[in-house]
């Protein structure tokens, strides 16, 4: 069933090669039976894709052909596939990015964000948020509450992420956290270690604007890891610099947890003092599985926020100057699609 407004050819945003971003014409495709198209209103900008743009690849995945850019985003649903309810016309969503093959065994054993042949929205092989229509599975469209805005639905991806590495470092009642730059994620993962009462909360973040982020959200800002406390719980590692991952091991307890969140070089230097005599154990992050709920009743609960993070919201039309004309002091950036 599709809403009579929805027209059938759009804008977006496509990725040709490395700097090479044009706003096209596209066609709008109706959902499959077990999908909903989403009329995208918010996109946040994000790391990944300042690389995709930049070097024309994603760590393994690389950009062979035009794609649209944009993970993060919400909006609403105008159409649904033959096997949806009707009744979901017109509710606002905000989209988790991920789709797994549900057969696959990492699926089958309960985490499908390790299933390799998984797609993703806005990387090779899926076209993402920076179009004004997206047609995604319909469970990948999370039904968002009123008090959730819509910049709040399009972070609840990068929210996602944080989570995931604050469940990894079991941030318990208490705990002690160290938190390695004050980007969004490093900011978000600051959040949710307070929201899950860690007694305390360092971030480590050289540049001034982030500093002062941090320190509002309540976290103790350390403008370099040498002057950041040891003996933590847990480090969250999200700058991905070497020098950083190598040193942060001397700054976690014996049988404490480092995670790293950050992508950075392929190859790291481990020390391996922490990790044998000390029994520090090192856990990756690969995206999310299960989160998405869980982060909106945060949201719905104010228990988290988003709006001191939003550092531009930029229109559709002059997406480009995101990538073109960067902001050294940017937190987030909100793209709006009217
Ligand atoms: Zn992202």
């Amino acid at each position: 069933m599709t809403d009579p407004v929805v027209p059938d050819i759009q804008r977006g945003w496509v990725l040709h090669a490395p700097g090479d971003l044009r706003l096209e014409e596209l066609p709008v495709r109706r959902p499959d039976p077990d999908e909903v198209l989403v009329r995208v209103s918010a996109v946040g900008v994000c790391g990944t894709d300042k690389h995709l743009f930049h070097e024309g690849r994603d760590s393994s995945k690389v950009v062979t052909d035009p794609l649209v850019i944009g993970h993060e985003f919400g909006g609403r649903i105008v159409a649904v596939g033959k096997n949806i309810d009707p009744a979901r016309i017109g509710q606002r969503v905000s989209v988790e990015p991920l789709m797994p093959n549900w057969g696959s065994r990492e699926a089958r054993m309960g985490r499908y964000n390790l299933d390799p042949d998984q797609l993703f929205c806005g990387n090779p092989g899926y076209d993402g948020g920076l179009q004004e229509y997206v047609p995604i599975t319909a469970d990948n469209a999370h039904p968002v509450p009123d008090g959730v805005s819509d910049s709040s639905a399009a972070m609840v991806e990068p929210i996602s992420v944080a989570l995931s590495g604050v469940d990894k470092a079991e941030v318990s009642l208490g705990g002690r956290v160290l938190i390695t730059g004050a980007g969004p994620i490093g900011l978000f993962a600051a959040q949710l270690s307070i929201a899950s009462g860690a007694g305390e909360v360092h971030v480590v973040e050289p540049r001034p604007s982030r500093q002062k982020a941090a320190a509002a959200l309540g976290a103790t800002v350390h403008p370099s890891l040498e002057e950041a406390p040891s003996d933590v719980d847990s480090l969250i590692e999200c700058t991905g610099v070497a020098v950083v991952r190598h040193d942060g091991f001397f700054h976690v307890r014996p049988g404490g947890r480092v995670v790293f969140i950050g992508v950075g070089d392929q190859d790291a230097n481990v020390p391996m003092l922490p990790v044998i005599e000390r029994e520090v154990t090192l856990h990756g992050v690969m995206r999310y599985h299960f989160t998405w709920p869980r982060v909106i009743a945060m949201l719905a609960a104010h228990r988290i926020q988003t709006d001191s993070l939003v550092t531009a919201e930029i229109p559709f039309e002059d997406a480009l100057r995101e990538w073109t004309q960067p902001d050294p002091d940017e937190i987030k950036t909100i793209i709006r699609i009217e």
